[in-house]
């Protein structure tokens, strides 16, 4: 009895423990940051901003550094796979640091059984991404485990780039200021439901796509339209909401976002709907939220919608002095609610 006892009362790790909300924090503040706390770490920003020689011209450039596992089920969905996901999702975090991305690595645990066909479609689409993006893959792992002892396939990538001395702040979100503009690349909660859709193998009026995508040249669209372009970030794992409270809470601001220009696709807006899902807090991997000066705002979303990846750019919020640490919606129908943080995922596995 004693020994059950103790059982019960011993935490274990959850599967919202890896979902991006309040837990996920928790985690990492009382396990991760507790043990490994150094400065660079303590940033908590997309990649870590590294102190780099300097070149011979002098330029005191700075090196981004960070790193994501992919454990994304099924390995196969609309608009992308595991591979494509893994590039975009480490070049994303590079590019939102403010960083101009150079070199990925790549480890990979299959399990026993996988189809090689099936790991060469992946790997291949890795290659196109990467390729595009003017990025070589210069190391990598693979490591295979028995039937059993992992789900299918899991994929870790790490990367690097070189941030510019302008653009060395961008990473810490320390410039936003009251009257800033959030602004959105396009329609959000495409990636999560994309992938729900396929999970539940939903016969829906058409497919919904991930959106996927390498955002690196549209980030480098928006920092050439404008010099005052505060913080991004990409809306991944908790979507819009996530990003917009922990920018709120981390720099005690208020921010109002307004649903109405929050573009979204109907077949999206729909299968969020039925499946009673806010879309505020669904998963998107190829979508940014960029914060600007009020002056910039919309010279950034003009150039934005130039770019393939920005036809639907908007600003969806500003930053405020009112209700600090808080996020506020203004909704669609006139009505106003608090946006907070969510302890736990959604929708496991969904990156
Ligand atoms: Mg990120």
């Amino acid at each position: 009895m004693g020994i059950t006892t103790k059982k019960m009362a011993e935490k274990t790790i959850l599967l919202d423990h890896g979902s991006g909300g309040t837990l996920s924090r928790e985690l990492v503040d009382q396990v991760f940051a507790r043990h490994f706390a150094n400065d660079r770490l303590n940033e908590m920003s997309d990649s870590a901003i590294l102190p780099f020689p300097a070149t011979e011209k002098g330029a005191a450039s700075q090196l981004a550094f960070t790193t994501d596992s992919y454990v994304v089920q099924p390995l196969f969905f609309p608009g992308g796979n595991i591979g494509k996901l893994a590039v975009c999702g480490t070049l994303n975090d590079l590019a939102v640091s403010g960083a101009t991305p150079l070199y990925l690595s790549c480890g990979f645990i299959i399990e026993e059984g996988f189809l090689i066909s099936d790991l060469e479609i992946i790997v291949q689409s890795m290659a196109e991404e990467a390729n595009a993006a003017g990025v070589a893959i210069v190391t990598g792992d693979t490591k295979v485990v028995e039937r059993g002892a992992c789900d299918q396939l899991f994929i870790n990538t790490a990367g690097v780039g070189i941030v510019a001395p302008a653009r060395a702040g961008i990473h810490t979100g320390r410039e936003i200021q009251p009257g800033d503009a959030l602004i959105i690349n396009g329609p959000i909660a495409d990636h999560g439901m994309a992938i729900m859709g396929k999970r539940n193998a939903l016969d829906f009026q058409s497919e919904i796509h991930s959106d996927c995508a390498t955002l690196t040249p549209l980030i480098d669209i928006a920092l050439r339209a404008s010099d005052t372009i505060r913080f991004m970030r990409d809306a991944t794992r908790g979507g819009v909401a996530t990003v917009a409270c922990e920018v709120a809470e981390k720099g005690k601001l208020g921010i109002v976002l307004d649903e109405a220009a929050i573009p979204m696709n109907e077949n999206t807006r729909g299968l969020c709907e039925l499946l009673g899902f806010d879309p505020l807090y669904v998963a998107n991997e190829g979508k940014v939220v960029i914060i600007v000066s009020p002056d910039d705002a919309d010279r950034v979303v003009t150039a934005m919608r130039q770019h393939p990846l920005g036809t639907q750019a908007a600003i969806i919020g500003e930053i405020t002095t009112a209700h600090p640490g808080k996020v506020v919606l203004h909704t669609e129908v006139g009505g106003t609610r608090i946006v907070d943080m969510i302890a736990g995922a959604q929708l496991p596995r969904i990156c």
